[in-house]
């Protein structure tokens, strides 16, 4: 995204990947543009501007698959109903689209979900894009003079305007935009005041039915900070799986009409090597419940890794961070300055997806 906002800018770009193609948090995740869990204030601000420039930018780069589908948080019981109806009444519900809705009208929304409900919110802000194929639909979109795409190129040392890559090429320009994700290593060591989290994913064979929304269950309400309103803390405890692994449901279908069904996360480093058996259990049960009808089987399983601010008061590597959208200490995702020319922004945390063309525009400003 920050090549996407340079050459909007006339800047040439020349963009180093050390894969053949990217394998990052980047096209792992569930592609959803998640405006509905966002907490009031800066994140809500930035995560708008950021649906906007994503409508903007897919309409120039179709093969990002975005679609204002929307989303649907479902309530199983009455304390989760509750939480909706108080996420409704607050004031930036209209800015999020919000609607509350009871389990008929959930139906009418999106007639795939046959399940057990008692009612659901519908925030039509969110919208989905197509992780395994968004990037090289915006470099397609990019392709011409003034950008290059260098694959295969791990960026291995770094000056003033420019970095050198292992091949022992140098590049150098007005301005090194260093998204190396939640890689800590190599480059510019570990940022203090982030953390990694790595979160398990699955996907199914093609669903018979056409999912009209992105679908949340209940325990997403714990996870975002849209839903801190009195009522979350009446919430009944998680079944153990999904405590354990804190999982959440939420469900995209693809556009071959796969689902993309997660997600858990793990804190503590070193991460397990492999993934969690129990967690898919609980996660599929749970998207059946709603469905009302068996899922596919699962075609794919993996994990993936996100750097995120931690706790929200960042130091800078070098000369300081800027605070996103928040400013001051509440910082939204990290980005500092690693030598004269040379910044460093990653730990968007589950919200990079969402956030990126906004956070590049922001890095430019
Ligand atoms: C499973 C999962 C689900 C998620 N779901 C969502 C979602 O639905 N919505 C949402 O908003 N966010 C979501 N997120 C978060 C979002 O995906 C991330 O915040 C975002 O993709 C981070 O982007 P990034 O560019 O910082 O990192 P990455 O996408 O990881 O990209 C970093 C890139 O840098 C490359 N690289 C690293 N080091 C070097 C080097 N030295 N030289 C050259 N290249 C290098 C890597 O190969 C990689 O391609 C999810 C994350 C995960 C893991």
């Amino acid at each position: 995204m920050h090549a996407v906002m340079a050459r909007r800018r006339g800047i040439s770009v020349v963009q180093l990947e050390r894969e053949p193609e990217a394998r990052g948090a980047s096209v792992r995740n569930f592609g959803l543009l998640w405006v509905s869990g966002r907490r009031a204030g800066p994140e809500l601000a930035l995560a708008l501007r950021a649906r906007e420039l994503w409508e903007q930018i897919a309409a120039g780069a179709p093969g990002t698959g975005f679609r204002p589908a929307g989303s649907l948080t479902l309530a199983t019981d009455e304390a989760e109903l509750r939480v909706l109806r108080e996420a409704a009444a607050l004031p930036d519900a209209k800015e999020r689209d919000f609607e509350l809705l009871d389990a008929g009208a959930v139906r009418a929304v999106n007639p795939a979900l046959g399940g057990e409900f008692l009612g659901g919110l519908f925030c039509r802000a969110d919208a989905i894009v197509e992780p395994r194929q968004a990037l090289p639909a915006l470099r397609a979109s990019l392709a011409g003079p003034g950008y290059e795409w260098l694959p295969g190129r791990t960026a291995v040392e770094i000056v003033a305007h420019g970095v050198r890559d292992h091949t022992g090429r140098w590049h150098r320009g007005d301005l090194v935009i260093v998204c190396t994700g939640a890689n800590f290593t190599g480059l510019c060591g570990v940022p203090a005041g982030l953390r990694r989290v790595r979160l398990q994913m699955l996907q199914t064979e093609p669903f018979a039915q056409r999912l009209t929304t992105a679908v949340a269950d209940g325990d997403s309400l714990r996870y975002y900070p849209a839903y801190d309103v009195p009522g979350r803390s009446l919430l009944a405890p998680q079944p153990a799986a999904a405590a354990a692994a804190r999982a959440q449901l939420l469900l995209v279908q693809r556009a071959d009409g796969g689902l993309t069904i997660g997600d858990t996360h793990e804190y503590e480093e070193p991460f397990a090597f492999d993934v969690d058996e129990d967690a898919y259990d609980h996660l599929r049960a749970r998207a059946q419940a709603l469905l009302g009808v068996p899922l596919p089987r699962t075609r794919r399983r993996w994990a993936g890794v996100y750097s995120e601010v931690d706790g929200g008061v960042v130091g800078g590597a070098a000369g300081g961070v800027v605070g996103g959208a928040a400013g001051g200490n509440t910082a939204l995702y990290h980005r500092s300055r690693l030598a004269p020319g040379v910044v460093l922004v990653t730990g968007p945390g589950g919200r990079g997806m969402t956030c990126s063309p906004a956070i590049a525009e922001e890095t430019f400003r």
